[in-house]
């Protein structure tokens, strides 16, 4: 029997990324958990939208669609996918860097497309103007000029959804870069495989690495952590830079209602506020094993390797499947615009390690768990590193499932009693648990490396 969206809905895999609502002209809508989910024509639920939505039609996963949309590459890895090439880089014109999450060169590639006339639109999630509490934040749309783009950098942890902004790219005929987490590529190669308007039109794309996503509801728990509540926060803003805060800190900015000010906090003191422990993070992201957007022709991410650690300006890792785009990127650093050093691919995987345990060794845990179940779980590759994990990490991932599942309902009570402390006192064992296996789990995957190391040296 063919799989259908409703078997994606009830299973929990549902990311929210409207690609059956653009394929079948439906809607997307907030859930009361601030996770999107499709509005669809009754039949369409069991229908074949099979080939627009992310989690099914494994036939046309991540490496047909790698193939069918770039070109022959030198290079090829299970982790980072095909590519042509891949460095270590930062903007050092203008002030990208300082502007962006990382190194800046997300808003300096898209720039660069549109002043070089290669794209006349950029289509990414950007700031939007709120009005209820549980409104969202950002939302995809398209940026035409160089301020507009400008606008929108920074790494938005929230959800975001394609069908609405897919409809005016086809009400618009140009050339448009799509940017978006490895989830949202996956479902706009989709949409090129159906509509050639699609494919003629988005001419290039680019995906941010990604750990997983967060709910609206994640932002409004931050803003209200630090004493601002749901309807009075106007607009947050993720990875603020600071000159004495790591690369890696999550860092973030809230600007309360008619205020001018951007109040910076660190997000670790709070509940749920280390980005990794999984709250308010869609089930479906535990159902991912694309960290880096293997489908795109340019992937960025932080390079999260130890000789840029301390650097609190940021850096980034990229991973170009384009030549084209390669030789735009060599230019500029020729020319001193930006600035290009040497990294491997094996180097790319492991500034993202975390990543590819939860989205590999985590996911074979979680698919074998279900199956055993007799649970429904999308099809996924068979991947090299997707070996099961011993029981400390089996249970860190069964833990970090639960804390995404509690966190959500938890603070959904504590929306409607309007008192935060019901979701910090619901949470805080939770929290407290996994984040003590995780130090365990790190220091012991630390003791063994050097216990390796000392061993071999000794053979030696
Ligand atoms: C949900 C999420 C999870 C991430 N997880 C990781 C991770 O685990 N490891 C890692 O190395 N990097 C991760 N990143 C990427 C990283 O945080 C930076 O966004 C990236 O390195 C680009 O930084 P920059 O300074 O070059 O870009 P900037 O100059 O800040 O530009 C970023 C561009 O991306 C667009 N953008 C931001 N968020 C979204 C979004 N949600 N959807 C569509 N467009 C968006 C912005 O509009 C802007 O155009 C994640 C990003 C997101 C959104």
């Amino acid at each position: 029997m063919s799989e259908t969206i409703n078997q994606v809905l009830k299973s929990g895999s549902c990311v929210g990324c409207g690609g059956c609502a653009f394929a079948a002209s439906g809607k997307m809508a907030l859930d009361a958990h601030g996770f999107y989910a499709p509005q669809l024509k009754g039949a369409e639920y069991d229908s074949a939208l099979a080939s627009a939505c992310p989690f099914l039609s494994p036939d046309l996963n991540e490496d047909f669609l790698a193939d069918r949309f770039l070109p022959m590459l030198p290079h090829r890895d299970h982790k980072i996918g095909k590519y042509d090439a891949v460095f270590a880089a930062h903007a050092e014109e203008n002030s990208f860097r300082r502007a962006g999450s990382s190194g800046g060169i997300g808003s300096w590639f898209a720039v660069e497309l549109l002043q070089r006339k290669l794209v006349d639109g950029v289509i990414h999630a950007r700031p939007v103007p709120r009005r209820g509490a549980e409104d969202p934040f950002f939302r995809y749309g398209i940026s035409r000029n160089i301020e507009d783009v400008k606008k929108a950098a920074h790494s938005h942890y929230h959800v975001v959804e394609i069908s609405e902004v897919l409809d005016e790219v086809k009400r618009t005929p140009g050339r448009y870069l799509f940017i978006g987490v490895p989830c949202m590529v996956k479902a706009v190669r989709r949409a090129q495989l159906r509509d050639g308007q699609m494919a003629d039109r988005i001419v290039y794309t680019m995906a941010l690495v990604c750990g997983h996503l967060k709910s609206v509801h994640w932002a409004l728990s931050l803003g209200w952590g630090v004493g601002t509540i749901p309807e009075d926060i106007e607009s947050i803003t993720f990875r603020v830079k600071s000159n004495n805060v790591a690369a890696k800190a999550y860092y973030f900015g809230i600007r309360k209602r008619g205020g001018t000010v951007l109040e910076v906090h660190d997000s670790a003191p709070l509940t749920g506020g280390k980005f990794n422990l999984g709250a308010m993070m869609p089930d479906a992201c535990n159902y991912c094993d694309d960290v880096v957007g293997e489908t795109s022709d340019l992937t960025i991410g932080d390079a999260w390797l130890p000789r840029y650690a301390l650097d609190s300006r940021g850096k980034n890792m990229i991973v170009s499947r384009n030549p084209e785009l390669t030789a735009l990127m060599q230019r500029a650093d020729r020319d001193g615009r930006i600035v290009i050093e040497p990294m491997t691919a094996k180097e790319a995987a492991d500034a993202q390690s975390g990543g590819f345990r939860q989205r590999r060794e985590g996911l074979a845990h979680r698919l074998a768990r279900r199956r055993l179940g007799g649970l429904w779980v999308p099809i996924k590759r068979d991947l090299p590193d997707m070996v099961r994990p011993g029981l400390l990490r089996a249970r860190i991932y069964d833990l970090r499932e639960q804390v995404s599942v509690r966190s959500r309902k938890s603070f959904r009570r504590a929306l409607d009693q309007r008192d935060l402390s019901v979701y910090e006192r619901e949470m805080a064992t939770t929290f407290k648990q996994l984040r003590l296996m995780e130090i365990f789990a790190s220091a012991t995957r630390i003791a063994s490396v050097r216990l390796r190391a000392l061993f071999s040296r000794r053979r030696s």
